[in-house]
Parts: structure tokens; C-alpha cells; sequence
């Protein structure tokens, strides 16, 4: 698991990597196509268990049009819905991961059984003032894929994925618990016909990564935090993926915890309330 310094603040600029930089480097354990509500959560997910994990987003989360979101556990009034997805990005990065902002635009097997994703500037500054930080024509390698891309498809069509066409969508088919019919890719969310609320979308996005990672080797399966002697006390040994803290860590982790929260809510969100692209007059 990922430690956070204290010093840590939700100011620090996410951990965003040009994905051109990526290009005959070291290959990614998971890529996340789509940086929206189920994308974010399963990239937690992943990260936490240890995996190298990369967030490939265009900054399009359809909550984003959502005007005040109110059946999200955690917020008894509400929350705006543009500082949940900046509150849930922040999140991710604090479990280590990685984020190109950016558009994939094509997905295909590499012979040893990895992929290779293309990558476009398709970010969409309008939407979240985002500035795109990536060549188009990048490219970057994963032995793992979660699709999570609502409403996208179109950088499947090379793989062979089993899609379901109705009217003017598209949706991936899985096992129920994340896996397509294609080894070491995945989809979450609402790409996969979920029911179309965020909790549902983000609960979705964690049972994949979670599938994911007990295919993986990685020795993980619970990801709790218990207090100090929780296991140890009762003679047996801390779980893969927990982790029993001290009074004294508890406390720190608490202040920090009250540290982020404060500043995420000092203010009204600046961005606009966007609305459906249709209802938007271009001129
Ligand atoms: C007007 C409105 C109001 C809503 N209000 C509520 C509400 O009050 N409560 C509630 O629970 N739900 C609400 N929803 C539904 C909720 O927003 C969705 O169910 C949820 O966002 C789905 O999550 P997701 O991760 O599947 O998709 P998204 O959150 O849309 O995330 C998909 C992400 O993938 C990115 N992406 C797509 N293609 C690519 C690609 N090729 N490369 C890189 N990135 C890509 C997109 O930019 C986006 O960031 C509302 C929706 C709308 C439209």
C-alpha cells in the first residue's frame, strides 16, 4: 500500500505523466480507460494492492452534468458533483496512481500477452478547464486493461470483446464480476449496463479491480485497515491486504484526513454547470 506524507496537501498537483514519456519504458501492472466515477474507483483499488496503475482520461464524467448529488454515502447534504470527481482523482493519486489526461483511441494484444493502447489529446478543455498533457500518437503498454470508458467503445474494436448494441449505445459484456471474454481485460460502470448511478458505477469499478487483483499474483483480498492487535492479539497473522495502526497512526491518519477535507470544501466549486451537448449552443 502506498503511504501518504502528512505534509501531503489536495493542492499538490495530481501526478499526471506525459504519456509520449511512457513510450519504450516500463510497462504498466494495470491501465484504467476512463477517469469517471467506476474508472477512479477500480484505479484506487488496484493501486492500493500494489499494482502500477495508470489513469487514461478525457475528462468527460457524465456526473459532471449531474447539478447536485445527493445519494452518495458520505455526504448527509449533498455534494457538488465536479468536486466529487476532484475529490475522488485526489484519492486515486493518494493510493498511487498515475493519470495521462488524454483520449485512447485504440487497444491491441502485444505477444506476450499485454496490450498496447494509443493514445490522442482527446481531452475536453470546455468540460473541467483540463489542459491536455499528452502527444497525440503516444503510446503506452499494460499487462492489464479496465475498460471503463462510458460511452466509448470505439478503441475496443481490435481486440475481439464480446459488445451489445442497443440503439445508439453500446455496452461490454462481462462475467458479473468484471471480466470480458478476452484474458487481462476488464470493464466497470455503466459501460458494462450497470444501473446508472454513481454508487452503483463506483461499487462496480471496486468489484472489478478486485476480480482483477485476485487474478493477478499479487497476494491480496480484504484491503482493511483494523487497529493494533485486531489479528495479532487473537494469535493469528495480519491478512495479505490489511494492515493493523497504532493509536498513535490512527490519530495521524484522522488529522490529515480532517486537513483534506477542509480544504476541499472551503469554497463553491468554480467550474460551470454543464448540461447535455445537445442543449449547448456552439455559436
Ligand atoms: C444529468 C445527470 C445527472 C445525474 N445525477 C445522478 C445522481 O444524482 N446520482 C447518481 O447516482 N447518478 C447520477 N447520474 C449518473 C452517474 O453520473 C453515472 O451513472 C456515472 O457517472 C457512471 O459512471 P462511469 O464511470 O460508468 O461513467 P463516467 O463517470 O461517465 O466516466 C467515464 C469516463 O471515461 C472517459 N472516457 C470515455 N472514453 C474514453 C477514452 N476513449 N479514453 C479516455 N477516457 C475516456 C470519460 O471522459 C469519463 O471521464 C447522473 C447523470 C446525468 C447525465
Amino acid at each position: 500500500m502506498t503511504e501518504t506524507s502528512e505534509t501531503e496537501t489536495t493542492a499538490e498537483a495530481s501526478r499526471t505523466v506525459d504519456a509520449s514519456a511512457t513510450n519504450g519504458g516500463d510497462r504498466y501492472d494495470v491501465l484504467v480507460v476512463g477517469g469517471g466515477v467506476a474508472g477512479l474507483c477500480a484505479a484506487t483499488f488496484t493501486a492500493r494492492a500494489g499494482l502500477d496503475t495508470v489513469v487514461v482520461d478525457d475528462g468527460g464524467s457524465i456526473v459532471k452534468r449531474n447539478a447536485h448529488l445527493e445519494n452518495v454515502p458520505g455526504f448527509p447534504a449533498g455534494v457538488n458533483s465536479r468536486l466529487f470527481c476532484e475529490m475522488q482523482r485526489e484519492q486515486a493519486r493518494r493510493s498511487g496512481c498515475e493519470f495521462v489526461d488524454g483520449r485512447v483511441t485504440g487497444l491491441r494484444r502485444v505477444d506476450d500477452g499485454g496490450f498496447r493502447a494509443e493514445i490522442g489529446s482527446g481531452g475536453d478543455d470546455s468540460k473541467d478547464g483540463k489542459a491536455d498533457s499528452v502527444d497525440a500518437d503516444s503510446e503506452l503498454e499494460a499487462t492489464y486493461v479496465v475498460a471503463a470508458s462510458w460511452s466509448d467503445t470505439s478503441y475496443l474494436d481490435g481486440v475481439g470483446v464480446d459488445l451489445r448494441v442497443a440503439g445508439s449505445k453500446t455496452y461490454v459484456g462481462d462475467d458479473g464480476l468484471g471480466r470480458t471474454n478476452v484474458d487481462g481485460l476488464y470493464a466497470a460502470g455503466r459501460l458494462t449496463e450497470r444501473y446508472h448511478q454513481a454508487v452503483v458505477a463506483a461499487g462496480h469499478g471496486a468489484q472489478t479491480a478486485i476480480t482483477l487483483v485476485h487474478d493477478s499474483e499479487t497476494p491480496f483480498y480484504n484491503d482493511w485497515i483494523a487497529p493494533e492487535g485486531y489479528f495479532t492479539d487473537r494469535g493469528r497473522e495480519v491478512p495479505p491486504g490489511c494492515e493493523e495502526i497504532d493509536e498513535t497512526e490512527r490519530k495521524r491518519r484522522e488529522r490529515e484526513s480532517l486537513e483534506t477535507m477542509r480544504s476541499f470544501f472551503t469554497e463553491p466549486h468554480p467550474d460551470p454547470q454543464p448540461t447535455h451537448p445537445s442543449l449547448v449552443d456552439d455559436e
